[in-house]
């Protein structure tokens, strides 16, 4: 049996709840195309009860208006008259179903808990200017009609419905559907049609437990009206909830507020405020009430459960697989909560700041590559923050979001000009978001890229340095004996010419070279040779002065350049040199040696040209030392 014809047999059971008396008379009225208020306010003013009752619901309706509202006609006038009708109608509801036959069924928390819902719609609201909010006060008291209206016309199913779905096997409007052929939610929408209100509110009561069913646009008036409904109905059943429950549904309360602008410090007031208004309906209508901790207390930083939000909101369209270190900036507790869980779920790695300056801190911390930053905080708000983020250098690339409540293009330019990359309207919405991220996550995609790019031309380019450096070491170095060679003695030498001259300094230099090596080589081969060779440079390299340097010229012949240093200095430590080799015991594999050299030093002097010369002159004084008989040092 569809839905429609089961209502159709349900009401024609006769036990649906509906209105009776000066209600029903009410109700008939304004069906009529002529009626006047006149007649309507005349009916109503005859049942001297419900008038009392109807005037006092007014005045509290309406505690925000300062008139206060002392007769039905005045009601009619405040209000409208449609409001009234309703009103009636709510009102005769509630009076004829306090108690009833299905057990199980609490008939006196039911209306309480839809007055709380009523009030807590009422005062969102108010908060979101959307429009008349006596309209969703009965929407709010009515949105629940279909439970009384299953417990009244099939107490038994019913009681062992509610008893089952208590349990917990299945969802209440399962059962229903499965149990009694629709749920509560379809029979209060026939309900509402019956009594004449519009089409908009048989959609809103619906869909009110599930909005995302009902397809409206996000954003759209009537997606914030099904929003308004949906939270004021979660808000009232979060009050009836037992303790260790509320604690747990309290994170998803604010995570729904958030999607209609409510921060956190918004919903504690608004929680406070409607439950105190809950209890003064409560006394006024002698209606029992519920105890409820203040809501700074029950929204107490509890944390989210990853499987509330909507990560697939955010992927919606082509998911960038880029994952990103976001760090998010909030003074709402709620938003942070929220967005946190959200992009965690999503893959990201998420840190969090409650102000600019303590996001400052946190930048060089955990080196974010996308800050999402409210703009209004305490302390440093956000176009600070992004001014004082882009005077470092260093954090120039980090792709920011700014967060505004409206948008308003002078706010969004001064944003871009602080440094903003991108905003988002406040409430967040969960698809913009994810639009908004991937374009967000290609350019940092593409700024890593570049950077690694960067990173490797430059370890290249190290390389590079480092090869040239061995190659040029090589390219002066002599290989047996690793001192340097004779293209660097010239260069040396060249140099040290030129430095001598321009500072009118001396210069030495010495040439040594061992006496009868060919004899070693001769008689023990080249290979021993050699590590004479290697010997005699160490030998050299150690009794030598640190600011001199020795060279390799080639075969057995070595160069000592020796800078400041006159004839007179070279000559006897030319002599030491010598005698230390004399000294030296020459070890190698085969047997140890005792070797001597003859050295030729020469200075610079006015007379010699340039450095071929100097050099000249110490060979022919080395040659000459071979002459006297090797072993001794020519310096003149
Ligand atoms: P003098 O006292 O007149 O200098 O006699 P000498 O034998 O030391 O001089 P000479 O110039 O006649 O011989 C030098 C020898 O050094 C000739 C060559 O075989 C040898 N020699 C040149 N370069 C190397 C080398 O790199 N390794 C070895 N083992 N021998 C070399
Ligand atoms: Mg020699
Ligand atoms: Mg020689």
């Amino acid at each position: 049996m569809s839905g429609n014809l089961k209502y159709e047999a349900i009401k024609a059971s006769g036990r649906l709840p509906s209105p009776k008396g000066t209600a029903l008379q009410v109700i008939r009225l304004t069906q009529k195309e002529d009626v006047s208020s006149q007649e309507i306010v005349q009916t109503i003013k005859a049942d001297p009860g419900l008038s009392g009752r109807v005037i006092k619901i007014a005045n509290a309706l309406v505690a925000y208006q300062s008139r206060p509202i002392a007769s039905v006609a005045d009601a009619v006038t405040v209000l409208g008259l449609n409001s009234v009708r309703q009103l009636v109608l709510g009102v005769s509801l509630l009076e004829g179903s306090l108690d009833g036959t299905c057990r199980g069924f609490d008939y006196p928390g039911f209306w309480a808990r839809s007055l709380l819902t009523a009030i807590a719609a009422q005062n969102l609201m108010l908060r979101g200017n959307l429009g008349s909010p006596e309209e969703i006060f009965i929407l709010g008291l009515m949105a629940q009609i279909g439970c009384l209206a299953l417990a009244t016309t099939h107490p038994q199913e019913y009681a062992s419905i509610l008893e089952r779905a208590a349990a917990g096997s299945s969802s209440l409007v399962e059962l229903e559907r499965a149990e009694l052929g629709l749920d509560h939610n379809q029979l209060s929408k026939e309900l509402i049609a019956d009594w004449g209100m519009p089409l908009i509110f048989q959609k809103l009561v619906l869909y009110h437990e599930e909005p995302d069913q009902a397809g409206f646009v996000d954003g759209s008036r009537d997606w914030r009206l099904l929003h308004v409904l949906h939270v004021a109905n979660y808000l009232s059943m979060l009050c009836f909830a037992p303790e260790q429950s509320r604690r747990k549904m309290a994170p998803r309360l604010m995570l729904l507020a958030t999607r209609l602008g409510v921060e956190a410090n918004e919903l504690t007031e608004l929680g406070d405020k409607v439950v105190k208004e809950w209890h003064d309906w409560g006394r006024l209508f002698d209606m029992p009430t519920e105890v409820v901790p203040p809501f700074a207390q029950l929204l107490e930083a509890v944390p989210l459960a990853p499987e509330m939000v909507d990560v697939e909101a955010l992927h919606d369209g082509a998911a960038a697989q880029y994952k990103l270190r976001i760090l998010l900036v909030d003074d709402d507790r709620a938003i942070l909560m929220m967005l946190q869980t959200l992009l965690t779920q999503a893959g990201h790695a998420v840190t969090t700041a409650r102000n600019g300056a303590e996001a400052l801190r946190q930048v060089a911390v955990s080196m974010p590559q996308l800050i999402i930053t409210d703009w209004v905080m305490p302390e440093m708000d956000g176009i600070e923050f992004c001014k004082a983020l882009r005077q470092n250098p260093q954090w120039r690339n980090i792709y920011v979001f700014i967060v505004t409540a409206q948008e308003s293009i002078d706010r969004l330019v001064e944003a871009f000009h602080a440094g903003a990359n991108d905003y988002l309207t406040k409430p967040i919405n969960f698809k913009v978001l994810g639009a908004r991220l991937c374009a967000a996550q290609r350019v940092v995609q593409l700024q890593d890229e570049l950077e690694s790019d960067r990173q490797q031309l430059r370890r290249f380019a190290d390389e590079l340095a480092a090869s040239n450096q061995r190659l040029q070491q090589m390219a002066l170095t002599d290989v047996l004996t690793g001192l340097y060679n004779r293209r660097y003695a010239n260069e040396y030498l060249e140099r040290q010419w030129a430095l001598a001259g321009r500072n009118n300094q001396s210069l030495s230099c010495m040439m040594v070279d061992v006496d009868r090596f060919k004899q070693i080589n001769d008689t023990y081969g080249h290979k021993m040779g050699d590590d004479v060779l290697k010997q005699v440079a160490d030998v050299l390299r150690k009794s030598m002065r640190k600011q001199d340097v020795v060279c390799r010229l080639g075969g057995e012949e070595f160069l000592l350049v020796c800078p400041d240093t006159k004839t007179e200095q070279a000559y006897p430590y030319a002599e030491r040199l010598r005698q230390n080799i004399a000294a030296s015991n020459i070890h190698t594999t085969a047997r140890d040696f005792h070797l001597t050299v003859s050295i030729g030093v020469a200075s610079k002097d006015p007379a010699l040209q340039n450095v071929e010369a100097l050099l000249q002159l110490a060979d022919k004084r080395l040659y000459a030392a071979k002459q006297a008989g090797r072993n001794c040092t020519v310096a003149s």
